[in-house]
């Protein structure tokens, strides 16, 4: 890979777990939208739910979650309370106690909460909402604080996906990234859950971090192996010291540059890969028994706030500090200030809603383009553009820069079929940005694509 496509194509570029992305969220949509976006949802579709829960033992200094340190329980015993008021506030503007078929609980470290809070909050869940029998209830796990008793309570209360972050194995980099997590303690969190019936591991691991080598990364990909996850996530890591405080303390002089970023995400696919994974859109890998390997395969994967996922419900509701609510009338965010959420649940009847967006036609159709092409690779315009009503002529202005990208290799153009070839897979972001009607790129606001 020449370092002239790196220079053209490797600028800043937004993930796309959502489109528009949520740095164009504005306050002219709050508390008023999101209650009337609620009662008026078709009460036969399928919702999901996406809890958060924002403390953590310790702040990582990579981290680019909206969360908070804290060793003292009292804090997330208070806010274990507001979001059961929350619960309790969303459910009632539904026009029905609707099916739930996902839910994900995310942070932060939603292992944080005790076993008391945790299975009250899901009975309380379970009562407003129907939840399938075969929901996937999915929450992101801490290795380094993981109780035994709380593995038994989130089994019995359905949980049956648990995300554990490794980062990498490698002393140097946890030393670099302030977080120190041991192999063993990895493997006797994975065996606990395994045993309690949560059969289904998901691995996190990041390249581009401080100190990280090519073959340290490999070492670490080898360990991961012996643990054998359902799934590997590989995010590039995002430094966005001007977003996120505490990553001021990692040292820029040790992160890799985009050439050794590149030769690690590849490196890494391919032997990823080799154990008999199958890559899913630009940074996930799974089992190809697997439900995400098996939606990948039928066209059915979609991309949302978690990253990849089977849910195609067309409604998800964010629930804690920071949390964003997907309807097909648009977006809406609480606030992620965790003292102005608790005072919005103390009040009664107050959301916490503070921004948000409404989708028009134009939205949802590039908003479809960039999920197929981050998903699939793949769009036909024509097809696409049909379906809205609309014709691909809409695209014009953005030949220039496909062709462009064909001229590169990056691309294959076909009338107004697009594929990202091989060599583009990594630019993928950058391909899915031509179609992003909100892009600034004279602004400091996302990390770069490779
Ligand atoms: S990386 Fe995970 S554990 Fe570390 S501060 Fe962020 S959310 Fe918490």
């Amino acid at each position: 890979m020449s370092e002239t496509l790196l220079e053209k194509y490797g600028g800043q570029v937004p993930r796309y777990t959502s489109y528009p992305t949520a740095n164009h969220f504005h306050a002219g949509i709050g508390a008023a939208a999101h209650r009337s976006w609620l009662a008026a949802l078709d009460p036969a579709s399928d919702l999901s739910l996406y809890l958060h829960v924002p403390y953590c033992k310790r702040l990582c200094w990579y981290c680019g979650c909206s969360t908070r340190a804290t060793k003292d329980y009292a804090p997330v015993q208070s806010y274990a309370r507001a979001l059961g008021v929350e619960i309790e506030r969303v459910a009632a503007l539904l026009p029905r106690r609707m099916n739930v078929r996902h839910i994900h609980w995310g942070g932060g470290t939603p292992t944080m909460l005790s076993s008391g809070d945790f299975s009250s909050l899901m009975a309380l869940i379970a009562d407003r909402f129907a939840i399938a029998e075969d929901a996937e209830i999915a929450i992101e796990a801490d290795p380094m604080a993981l109780a035994p008793t709380l593995v038994q309570t989130l089994a019995r209360s359905g949980v049956n996906r648990a995300s554990i972050g490794v980062q990498d194995f490698d002393a140097d980099v946890q030393a670099a990234i302030g977080r120190v997590q041991s192999v063993e303690a990895t493997a006797d969190a994975i065996e606990h859950l395994r045993a309690a019936g949560i059969t289904a591991i998901n691995i996190d691991l990041v390249y581009g971090l401080p100190r990280q080598t090519l073959n340290g990364l490999f070492d670490t990909l080898e360990t991961v192996m012996d643990l054998a996850p359902e799934r590997i996530a590989l995010f590039g890591y995002a430094h966005v010291p001007w977003l996120r405080r505490n990553q001021r303390l990692i040292d820029e002089a040790t992160l890799p540059g985009a050439v050794e970023r590149l030769a690690m995400a590849m490196g890494a696919a391919e032997l990823i890969c080799g154990y008999g994974y199958e890559p899913i859109g630009i940074d996930h890998f799974a089992r190809p028994g697997d439900p995400l390997a098996q939606a990948a395969r039928a066209g059915n994967l979609h991309r949302n706030f978690q990253g990849y996922t089977t849910d195609a419900a067309s409604a998800l509701l964010g629930l804690g500090a920071s949390a964003i609510t997907t309807v097909p009338f648009g977006y809406t965010q609480n606030t992620a200030d965790v003292a102005a959420y608790l005072r919005a649940m103390a009040q009664s009847d107050g959301l916490a809603t503070v921004r948000g967006h409404r989708l028009d036609e134009d939205d949802r159709l590039r908003r479809a383009a960039i999920e197929r092409l981050m998903c699939d690779f793949t769009v036909d315009l024509a097809r696409l553009t049909m379906e809205y009503g609309r014709t691909p002529a809409m695209f014009v202005d953005a030949l220039a820069r496909l062709d462009a990208m064909a001229g590169d290799g990056l691309i294959g153009r076909t009338g107004w079929r697009i594929a990202v070839l091989p060599k583009g897979r990594p630019f993928t972001r950058t391909v899915a940005a031509v179609f992003d009607r909100y892009l600034r790129t004279d602004l400091q606001q996302h990390a770069r694509a490779v």
